[in-house]
């Protein structure tokens, strides 16, 4: 029988989906939930959502969810259901048991930016105070991790510097490698908005994508460059703002480290940069780079907003760089309507990067081999710490293979199918003497796993989420856990049966235990958020309620100022070549969410049935492709069949992508290259053929 549509109760939380991280009102009926509603006091979304949010709900009782913890000795052998206890103890004596065959170090966990906070920070307190080790990791590395790096080395903040409301006052907005109207839809309508207000929209992308050109929303240049040419082209717009003197010099020498610049400057001014040289390689007219570098330093007020096409490539943290100078370069940053903002695929990825998931950096971004921070940590968790940093994911799974790391603790992520070389993940997977995975369904990971625990979803839990623009909000359980415990309840009895006493009353006092070790987050509580709705960090004495704009003053360095890197272009080594002609690029659809498991069971599963191959149809048609026509893609790591379908949106000799179903196998095809400072995959660009699908 339907349900009725009058709702019993209403809770306030947040999307689990993207980074824009929508305050959504969840209504309930009899114990389920019927509906989600925008929440009109929302601070990042105002009263609205996307067509994702909308519809966040179906999947958290689809009858694939694991609903008892599950357990076996072997890989190969069936499935048992174990009692919560049962699971957990056997989860511990095979983690146990690992590091007594292997040593300490010989183990690790991961976390994923779809856990909250208090999930995130226990994750990495168990790597590091239970397990013994600093070989904790998030899915980050495979997405934002250069944006740490990259924004930390120039701006001394791995974090958006503005509140998404501050393009309202952008004259310019420049949007690299993102495509905003599909990946983070209600900021996506914000930027439009803007452009209709006037404002110029500048975009660096392969593809011609919705963001680009709109009904309603037109970029005045786009440069549809090359994948992989990233560097050459950011370093040929600073070449343009230099040698026409166009950087504000009175903001460099009074924010800036002054000689860093010159050297920044010396570099970028090289002729190899020029645009009528830089440009042809990149397969861009010269006169357009001109125009977008001139656009971008009038400002007065310009921002830049980037995602993925800049992080994911061998020289991702250098592409990070490159933006940091810039906007120092033209006094763009510390004011509203301005500022260098990446723009976070999942909804905690914010959060995943500030609460330690890193193997060398306590929450807070403290690393772990200063002795003062490290002491502090051992004073609050009251044990003592590894000095030495861990290992990152891909080093793990390389580890694997090589046989030095033997087990694993799995939070919320699907390695098998979301990282690169999945031949080489599956690979390290097999082994892997234990491994533990929860999660809210079985996938590709847990044929590989010992025991598969029931996660809980965003739905059924308490904690916070950390948006893209820095924003920690509530999430608030709405409906009961289906197989009866929180996540984090689950990190902490592990820890507990791996001998570690430690009890929290409930998720708030998680969030005082991290809040007390990390000083950006000192002044939140789940009383603070009750009051004020959500606070972007920094949230300390100084701002009690927040901090909406970052950099006002100086930069979070020690000497107070930004600097300039080097950001020397070093062209991939995965190139076309005579077998492998096309270049693949990757992307995302506005109706489902990153590889599918939670929409493709939600009411948007009635949109896009599969991933398609957007080609041109020049270079379809010198394959002897029909449209809508079954091929087979090839690269040098492995292959799949996708559907063909001729695309004016990308230019002859690129083809595109989209990664939201697990039968794709789209990172089948990508390598294990990856950023030279980071390790993130280098997925954005691959060399491929496409060829017809012979017929039977
Ligand atoms: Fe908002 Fe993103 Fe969720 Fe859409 S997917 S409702 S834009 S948080």
């Amino acid at each position: 029988m339907p349900l009725p549509l009058q709702p019993e109760r209403s809770v306030v939380t947040v999307c689990a989906y993207c980074g824009v991280g929508c305050a959504l009102e969840a209504q309930t009926r009899a114990g389920r939930i019927v509906r989600m509603l925008p929440w009109k006091e929302g601070k990042s979304n105002h009263g609205h959502s996307c067509v994702k949010g909308r519809f966040a709900y179906n999947y958290y009782n689809d009858p694939d969810r694991v609903r008892t913890p599950l357990i076996r000795d072997s890989i190969d052998e069936p499935w048992r259901e174990a009692s919560w206890d049962e699971a957990i103890a056997f989860a511990a004596a095979g983690l146990r048991g690992v590091q007594q065959r292997h040593g300490v170090r010989s183990i690790g966990a991961v976390s994923s930016s779809r856990c909250t906070n208090e999930e995130i920070y226990l994750t990495q307190k168990l790597a590091r105070a239970v397990f013994g080790n600093n070989n904790i990791d998030n899915c980050a590395r495979i997405c934002h991790s250069p944006t740490q790096f990259g924004l930390s080395a120039t701006i001394g903040a791995g974090a958006a510097s503005q509140h998404f409301d501050s393009i309202l006052q952008a004259d310019v907005i420049l949007v690299v490698g993102a495509n905003p109207t599909e990946g983070h839809p209600v900021f996506g309508s914000l930027l439009k908005r803007r452009v209709r207000q006037g404002a110029t929209l500048l975009v660096i992308d392969p593809r011609r994508t919705e963001t680009v050109s709109s009904p309603h929303c037109q970029a005045t240049v786009h440069l549809a460059l090359r994948p992989g040419t990233n560097v050459l082209v950011l370093n040929s717009v600073a070449h343009v703002i230099v040698t026409e003197g166009l950087y504000r010099e009175a903001f460099v020498r009074e924010r800036c480290e002054w000689p860093e610049f010159e050297r920044w400057q010396a570099l970028v001014s090289d002729p190899r940069y020029a645009p009528e040289v830089a440009g042809p390689e990149a397969g861009l007219d010269p006169e357009a780079i001109r125009t977008l570098a001139r656009r971008y330093a009038a400002g007065p007020n310009s921002a830049i907003y980037y995602g993925l096409g800049v992080t994911e490539h061998s020289q991702g943290s250098t592409g990070v760089m490159c933006l940091g100078n810039l906007a120092l370069a033209c006094g763009m940053l510390g004011r509203e309507g301005v500022g260098v903002n990446p723009l976070r695929g999942q909804g905690n990825v914010q959060g995943g990067s500030c609460l330690g998931s890193w193997p060398h950096v306590y929450s807070g971004y403290r690393f772990v081999s200063d002795p003062e921070v490290r002491a502090s940590f051992e004073a609050g968790w009251g044990v003592a710490l590894d000095p030495e940093p861990g290992l990152r994911l891909p080093n793990m799974f390389d580890a694997a293979v090589g046989g030095d790391f033997r087990g694993m603790f799995i939070m919320g992520e699907d390695p098998v199918q979301s990282d690169p070389n999945q031949n080489h993940v599956i690979a390290a997977m097999r082994n892997m003497e234990f491994v533990v995975l929860q999660d809210l369904y079985r996938n590709e990971t847990s044929k590989y796993a010992h025991v598969l625990l029931p996660g809980s979803s965003a739905l059924e839990k308490d904690g916070t989420f950390t948006n893209a623009e820095r924003r920690v909000s509530r999430v608030r359980q709405v409906v009961p856990p289906l197989a009866g415990l929180q996540d984090w309840e689950v990190v902490v009895r592990l820890m507990n049966a791996m001998g570690y006493a430690t009890q929290y009353r409930d998720a708030g006092e998680v969030l005082l235990e991290l809040a007390s070790l990390t000083p950006a987050y000192s002044g939140l509580s789940f009383e603070l958020l009750e009051r004020v709705g959500s606070a972007q960090w920094p949230v300390d004495a100084k701002a009690p309620e927040g901090t909406e704009v970052l950099h006002l003053e100086r930069f979070p360095r020690a000497n107070g100022l930004g600097t300039f890197m080097l950001t020397g272009y070093v062209p991939t080594t995965e190139r076309s070549s005579e077998r492998y002609p096309l270049l693949l690029t990757t992307g995302r659809i506005l109706t489902q969410y990153n590889a599918g498991t939670q929409t493709r069971r939600s009411a948007n599963s009635q949109w896009h049935p599969e991933d398609v191959l957007e080609i041109s149809a020049a270079d379809a048609i010198a394959r002897g492709i029909r449209d809508g026509e079954q091929v087979q893609v090839s690269s040098r790591f492995g292959s799949t069949q996708l559907k063909a379908v001729y695309s004016q949106r990308v230019n002859p000799g690129v083809v595109y992508t989209t990664f939201h179903h697990a039968e794709s196998r789209v990172n089948a095809l990508t390598s294990d290259r990856s950023d030279w400072a980071t390790n993130c995959p280098e997925y954005k660009v691959t060399a491929v053929e496409v060829l017809r699908v012979a017929a039977p």
